[in-house]
């Protein structure tokens, strides 16, 4: 690969090791050998086998996702974006799960490889994918250039429901123990892989689903092999109060009591704590133990803001001390848009515009993912970093005028001026085009694999109701 150099960029984000912050510098040059960064700074002099020119563009370090369901969530393009069941409490989570899944491995493939290229053309270059273990994944996760973090789903119930407002668990653990060998070895194949750039994440799918047993193991097995362990937590009011029922405590006291929080723990949502105003329990501890185990939460705000929910609210997670990372928990895979939400979001449950800033959100899609994958070397454009770097357009007329390119790229052209991305230190994206798949070829397979996914619904949903009834058209169909 030898060494490139991006020559006299107009803005870069650099990280500032001493103060520990992302700073923006002006007119410098980014250079890096193979997959590492070794100068940001003016007039590099070294050797350069290419060089990039920089004028009319902002170098922003690679955005992490620490949570996404890339195997099945395009396949709930005009399913997911309405759906949900008010008697539970607004979450569609349940019904849905149960009438639509992707049918086989091709759909996997499918959803896998066009989310994939949506991440990437939103400047995402590490990613944790949850997903159940499916034939191909590794191979079409290195294919995607990306920076892979397998994490294969696993656990001991699954969710059942003979009725919309109750909640029921069919309980197997042997289903689960063989989930967590099965999982382990995948992390294994992904680590070994001559990419490189893959490894794995531990992952019990849901703390309501799996038990103290197996969430020790999972979290001991993890600990193993120096690597993250993570699990969707008080998601749903639903949840919360079965594991009240269970336990007489919240999810994340129980989760504390039985010993799976620690810094190498990311909480998938965290969202309904005991103070948020849905829950009403009378203990105010659940952010104090996230904060005192040293986790991290994957915010991912999309998905509850369709519902009508919102996290109670960021700024404060962070003024507790927890370390906050952002995901895409739904398509589109967008961390831009995340971002932004994220922001605007916790203003209005704060009622507060300094409740958090701009520069709070981009710390936690880059510094912050980075801390929950326990990596010093991602989500920092600094020497010695991974060379993992977006390269975003200023010419774009959503970026203009460019007086302050973070906030033009947040708050209005996201995606669209993502020109290239360096994943490793090689290009993955040039001039908006993916070069490691083809997005709208995974789209056409992706559209045939949804079209069983809808067929099946009527054999699936717990009341035989077919697709359009569990999520009708947003407009009636004329003749
Ligand atoms: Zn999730």
């Amino acid at each position: 690969m030898g060494v490139t150099v991006i020559r006299n960029a107009n803005w870069v984000i650099a990280w500032d090791e001493v103060a520990q912050h992302h700073a923006y510098r002006r007119d410098v040059d980014v250079a890096f050998a193979d997959d590492r960064i070794v100068l940001v700074g003016r007039n590099y002099t070294g050797p350069a086998d290419r060089v990039i020119d920089g004028k009319d563009r902002l170098v922003l370090p690679g955005l992490i996702d620490i949570h996404s369901h890339p195997e099945h969530e395009p396949l709930y393009r005009g399913v997911r974006e309405e759906h949900g069941v008010r008697n539970m409490h607004m979450t569609g989570l349940y019904e849905r799960s149960q009438a639509f899944s992707a049918p086989d491995d091709e759909a996997r493939a499918a959803s896998a490889e066009f989310a994939y290229c949506e991440l990437l053309l939103s400047g995402v270059t590490s990613l944790v994918d949850i997903s159940p273990a499916w034939d191909g994944w590794i191979e079409l996760f290195a294919k995607s250039g990306m920076r892979g973090f397998v994490a294969p789903g696993y656990a001991s119930a699954r969710w059942r429901l003979d009725n919309d407002f109750e909640l029921k668990f069919a309980w197997d653990e042997a289903r689960g123990r063989e989930g967590l060998a099965t999982a382990l070895e995948v992390i294994e194949r992904a680590t070994r892989h001559p990419s490189g750039r893959l490894s794995g994440v531990v992952s019990p799918m849901q703390i309501e689903n799996c038990t103290a047993e197996l969430l020790r193991d999972s979290r001991e097995a993890a600990r193993d092999r120096r690597i993250p362990f993570t699990i969707h937590i008080a998601q749903s009011v639903n949840e919360v109060q079965e594991m009240i029922r269970r336990h007489g405590m919240t999810p994340v006291q129980w989760a504390h009591e039985i010993g799976i929080l620690g810094p190498d723990t990311i909480l998938g949502h965290a969202l309904f704590l005991d103070t948020h105003s849905w829950i009403r329990w009378w203990t105010r501890t659940d952010l104090a133990r996230i904060a005192d185990n040293g986790c991290s939460v994957a915010h991912c705000p999309t998905p509850f803001a369709r519902y009508g929910q919102v996290m109670e609210n960021f700024g404060d997670y962070l003024r507790a001390g927890v370390n906050m990372g952002l995901g895409t928990d739904t398509t589109p895979h967008n961390l831009v848009e995340e971002m932004r939400k994220a922001a605007v979001l916790a203003r209005i449950a704060a009622r507060d515009i300094a409740t958090v800033t701009t520069s709070d959100l981009l710390h936690a899609a880059t510094i912050g993912g980075a801390k929950a994958l326990m990596r010093v070397d991602l989500g920092r454009i600094a020497p010695n970093a991974k060379a993992d770097l977006v390269l975003v357009d200023l010419t774009v007329p959503q970026m203009r005028p460019v007086r302050d390119p973070l906030r033009s790229f947040i708050y209005h052209a996201a995606d669209r001026a993502v020109r290239d991305v360096f994943v490793d230190g090689q290009q993955v994206v040039a001039n908006r085009q993916v070069l490691t798949m083809n997005q709208n070829e995974a789209a056409d397979r992706l559209a045939g694999a949804q079209h069983c996914m809808l067929e099946a619904a009527a054999r699936r949903d717990y009341r035989g109701r077919g697709a359009e009834q569990i999520s009708p058209l947003s407009l009636p169909l004329a003749d």
